[in-house]
């Protein structure tokens, strides 16, 4: 088991970290959490939506008052950060896309769909184009299937995963040949993400160093995409030391030996 003695905060994806894609949050991974938050920080690192991390995380998590000052939020990977004061969850920053770059992100997804003769799947859920304001994300289908299908959802989206690889890397490569100037990765699932330049989750790490003033040797980063290509591959990068998990369970596990 590694050694966390010297380590001042645990940073973990959520997405198939802390929860299954787009799921809620178990009741066994919260009562992990709430005890790792007694001795340690908790940082929690995703692309997805501040309104996505309250509804998978925040709101299953059964955790004492005072401990959610160990705790720190940071959706839309690190373009906003949330922390927890005076009884509320109040924002310390975000950086959001102006209203230019944002329609431009739109016009060059519609303009790739064009391109490769990309026709949406008959049946979505929810919106395909999701304007997150700081990243704009299109999810092949739709956003709330998860929320309308449950298990079901995340079962579709791995099959669709599976069969749409290849499809999904060239929406991904024309993307950026379009929008240079931006971030375009290959996220969750079924999703790609768009951002400003530069936002990846080294990004994040640094400003959990910025924010926190904790230096990059004193942070542990978990979670389940740690590969090349991942969307937690940048943690690596940063130079923080990973442990890879493959799934919630694993965290499980990973977080029961230290308590
Ligand atoms: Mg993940």
């Amino acid at each position: 088991m590694r050694d966390i003695s010297t380590k001042k905060i645990i940073i973990f994806d959520l997405d198939g970290t802390l929860a299954a894609s787009k799921s809620k949050m178990d009741d066994e991974m919260s009562d992990l959490l709430s005890g790792l938050l007694v001795t340690k920080k908790i940082a929690v690192i995703s692309g997805g939506s501040w309104k996505q991390f309250n509804e998978q995380f925040l709101d299953q998590l059964q955790c004492r008052d005072d401990l959610l000052l160990n705790l720190f939020l940071f959706p839309t990977t690190g373009t906003r950060f949330y922390r927890y004061k005076s009884k509320i969850w109040i924002e310390v920053y975000a950086d959001v896309l102006d209203p230019e770059e944002r329609s431009k992100i739109k016009v060059a997804f519609e303009t790739v769909f064009e391109e490769i003769g990309y026709k949406h799947p008959e049946k979505v859920y929810g919106e395909i184009i999701e304007d997150r304001g700081t990243q704009i994300t299109f999810s092949a289908l739709g956003q709330g299937i998860v929320k309308e299908l449950g298990g079901e959802g995340v079962k579709l989206k791995h099959e669709w995963k599976e069969a749409n690889q290849d499809l999904k890397l060239k929406i991904a490569l024309n993307l950026r040949k379009l929008l240079p100037e931006f971030e375009v990765r290959t996220g969750g699932l079924t999703s790609i993400d768009v951002t400003k330049k530069g936002i990846d989750k080294a990004y994040g790490m640094r400003q959990i160093e910025k924010f926190l003033k904790i230096p990059i040797s004193e942070m542990l980063f978990v979670g389940d995409a740690l590969y090349p290509g991942g969307n937690d591959y940048a943690a690596i990068e940063a130079g923080v030391d990973t442990i890879a998990v493959s799934g919630p369970e694993e965290t499980k596990k990973l977080i029961g030996g230290w308590l």
